[in-house]
């Protein structure tokens, strides 16, 4: 094992490989109180890379309803028991959130790659802490879809349950959480293959799976705890998301060599997604870019954060999380930081609400935006915090310094002109 540093964790911590970093690094940040569960980006991914014989039950996008729905079932809380019986009762987080090297405190729990020391399976040692789900497990991606949980009951004739959705939190609650691989700075999958089939690429920090190298042991799928490697049995081989990389490299012609986000982004109806590249320091962490929209929504509004990042493996994606659902659950999800996340997204200041305005305007990749203010349109009280709405404009550009986007925070009102009345 070597020692690397993970930032999310707030320390060092322990990796089959020495650390090795690229130069950028694939990210995304989900606006999961936007999601609407379409699951338009579901079948963007299925219908460009998963529609072969074999790939019948493989979905590498996939949205599911929280708390009861899983993908595959309840993957999140098996890979959660298994940390828990390795290290009872100290899977928990210290420190000052406020530390720039620690953003979120200090995890003092054991990560997948830690625990797995005290964890020997029928095999022997393994080098991740894991399991591998079941067919079954896998066959029905949507199910528990729209189940809510709640102690309120609903009466006969009522439409709702009674106060049951009163913010700040509401008593009967689910939301959707979508979820593809994470491009992972310390990839599960990666460390536990024999193979060395699965490699992080130095430019981008895309995770693929060399299927000419793979013989289908499946040991990425036991030790991602993700689950999103998944098994194909056509080729005995396994596949994962591989970040549209064609798109990302720039290589599809209609949009003139610009990079542009993965299918799943572009696809997405509730515009809840923003995908992009970071640059990565040598020691891991990100370079400081304070107009790149990733990195503002990340490390100086700190509005997203990561998903589980107590499993260890750094996954580059991000969420906003849902603002309605108890406090408890989410901070399980994703860390000590959902407080203040909720705070800050709830009563948003001029900067981030123009920011959030960039999500699903454009396929291309927006590497930098800048502001030009705008005169004051609105003024109310949030929950006793004063909240002034501008209408600025905020305007994104590509890589090569090429504008993309230019909009407002106000919509505009569009009116229909009467010849089209009837148009629909
Ligand atoms: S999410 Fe899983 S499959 Fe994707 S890079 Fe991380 S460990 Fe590997
Ligand atoms: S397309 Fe967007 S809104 Fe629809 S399910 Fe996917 S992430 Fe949610």
């Amino acid at each position: 094992m070597s020692t690397v540093f993970n930032w999310q964790l707030g320390r060092d911590m322990e990796f089959p490989y020495d650390a090795a970093y690229p130069d950028w690094q694939f990210a995304f940040v989900f606006n999961i109180n936007r999601c609407i569960g379409c699951q338009s980006c579901t079948m963007a991914c299925k219908s460009t890379w998963t529609f072969s014989r074999g790939q019948e039950n493989m979905w590498w996008n996939n949205v599911e309803t929280k708390p009861y729905g899983g993908y595959p079932h309840h993957w999140d809380v098996k890979t959660l028991d298994l940390l828990e019986k390795a290290n009872p009762g100290a899977q928990s987080w210290t420190g000052t959130p406020q530390d720039p090297k620690a953003p979120y405190g200090e995890f003092k729990g054991k990560t997948v790659f830690e625990a797995a020391k005290a964890h020997i399976s029928d095999e022997g040692a393994n080098r991740v802490l894991g399991y591998l789900p079941t067919d079954e497990e896998w066959s029905a991606p949507n199910r528990f879809e729209d189940n809510p949980v709640g102690n309120e009951k609903g009466a006969k004739g009522q439409l709702a349950f009674k106060g049951g959705e009163l913010l700040p939190q509401h008593k009967t609650w689910f939301f959707y959480l979508a979820r593809m691989c994470n491009h992972c700075t310390y990839p599960a999958c990666l460390a536990a293959c024999p193979r060395n089939a699965i490699y992080k690429r130095p430019e981008d920090g895309i995770v693929l799976v060399d299927q000419e190298r793979c013989r289908g042991y499946r040991k990425c799928m036991e030790a991602c705890p993700y689950k999103k490697t998944l098994y194909r049995g056509t080729t005995r081989t396994s596949e994962k998301c591989i970040a549209c990389f064609p798109r990302v490299e720039g290589r599809d012609p209609q949009h003139g060599g610009l990079p542009m986000q993965t299918r799943c982004m572009a696809a997405c109806v509730g515009h809840i997604r923003l995908q992009g590249l970071v640059q990565i320091n040598k020691d891991g962490t990100w370079k400081e870019n304070r107009f790149n929209p990733l990195y503002y929504l990340i490390h100086v509004a700190k509005v997203a954060l990561p998903l589980y990042p107590q499993f260890g493996t750094e996954p580059n994606g991000y969420y906003i999380p849902p603002r309605w659902v108890p406090r408890p659950y989410l901070k399980q999800m994703f860390g000590p930081g959902v407080d203040a996340a909720i705070e800050r997204y709830t009563v948003p200041d001029r900067e981030l609400l123009a920011v959030l305005q960039l999500f699903g305007k454009d396929a291309r990749i927006c590497f930098r935006y800048e502001i030009k203010e705008g005169p004051k349109i609105f003024e109310t009280t949030v929950r006793g915090k004063k909240f002034e709405m501008f209408d600025d404009t905020i305007i994104g550009y590509a890589k090569d310094g090429t504008k993309i986007v230019e909009t407002k925070v106000e919509e505009p009102f569009h009116v229909r002109d009467a010849k089209h009345a009837n148009s629909i």
